[in-house]
């Protein structure tokens, strides 16, 4: 069966500004790639509504988001940038991470988010690092409230989901499991930051063998899912942790997704996976890396 890859035109909208690696070509390479994917159905996800977005932000980070985007844009954060579209383009993209989540719960298979712009570096009342809104803690919220005991994020992207993390640290029920580059964007991600237990950070220097990467986070996921066992798996698939991005110094390829994919579901054969589109600033290996995390899903 094609597995369901959620989207929303307004994705393509947001616009950090000319020269800014977070650029709509990127989703636009993916969704040209998956067009001539067999094993994948495109399906256009309802924009999310408010009251999944309250669940994880403050009502007042929301309004700040919504009214900087109706006069036209402004920088939020640093390189946190909105344009005239970009509140459009969050509820689309957190629309169709809840789309994709809300598949899986009902269906009980997997699904995919192509989504931009990314979230595991937004907090609760701030955006950072590209990030608007969190989808990723989102999807959780809404999976939880829909009776799902236990959730497990897996955080692939080359970057420390520290946003995820501290808007699930204090809650046991959900685990956290990361690789990314150490010291690195945004600095936080140290193997002693633990939450309740329910974080498990893989930190690494840049430049190692891919093998060292994969087998690293395999072994925090296995020490993850010990006796613990999730209803639903969330993967924060960034792909700038491949060799060549411009964002960061590890050497993935694309079947080293396809592998964790694969190990994911033979050891969870009976728990639906998610994933959703973070980093990868390459928009060609972004497609290929996608691509093959999909097929492994299928
Ligand atoms: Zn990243």
């Amino acid at each position: 069966m094609p597995i369901p890859v959620y989207t929303h035109p307004d994705c393509l909208k947001h616009d950090p500004g000319s020269g800014h690696p977070e650029a709509s070509a990127r989703l636009r390479a993916v969704l040209e790639r998956l067009g001539r994917e067999s094993a994948v159905a495109l399906m256009e996800a309802e924009p999310a509504a408010l009251t999944s977005l309250r669940a994880v932000h403050r009502e007042s980070y929301l309004a700040t988001l919504e009214g900087l985007s109706a006069k036209g844009g402004g920088a939020l954060f640093l390189d946190t940038i909105l344009s005239r579209d970009s509140w459009a383009a969050a509820l689309g993209a957190s629309g169709a991470a809840l789309a994709a989540t809300n598949h899986a719960i009902i269906r009980r298979s997997h699904a995919f988010a192509a989504i931009r712009p990314p979230g595991h570096h937004a907090l609760s009342g701030k955006g950072m690092g590209f990030c608007l809104l969190n989808n990723v803690v989102i999807a959780v919220r809404h999976a939880q409230a829909a009776g799902l005991k236990q959730v497990l994020i897996i955080d692939w992207d080359v970057h420390h989901g520290n946003g995820t993390q501290a808007l699930v640290e204090t809650d046991s029920t959900v685990r956290y499991v990361s690789l990314h580059q150490y010291p690195w964007y945004p600095g936080t991600g140290a193997a002693n930051e633990r939450g309740v237990g329910n974080v498990f950070n893989v930190p690494r220097g840049p430049g190692k063998p891919r093998s060292l990467y994969v087998g690293d986070l395999w072994a925090a996921i296995i020490a993850a899912v010990t006796d613990w066992k999730p209803d639903l798996v969330l993967i924060s698939a960034g792909f700038d942790a491949m060799a060549g991005d411009p964002l960061g110094g590890f050497t993935l390829e694309p079947e080293d997704f396809a592998e964790w994919t694969t190990r994911l579901r033979k050891q969870l054969p009976s728990t639906p996976i998610v994933g959703m589109m973070e980093g990868g600033y390459v928009p060609e290996r972004l497609a290929e890396g996608v691509v093959a995390h999909l097929r492994a899903l299928e």
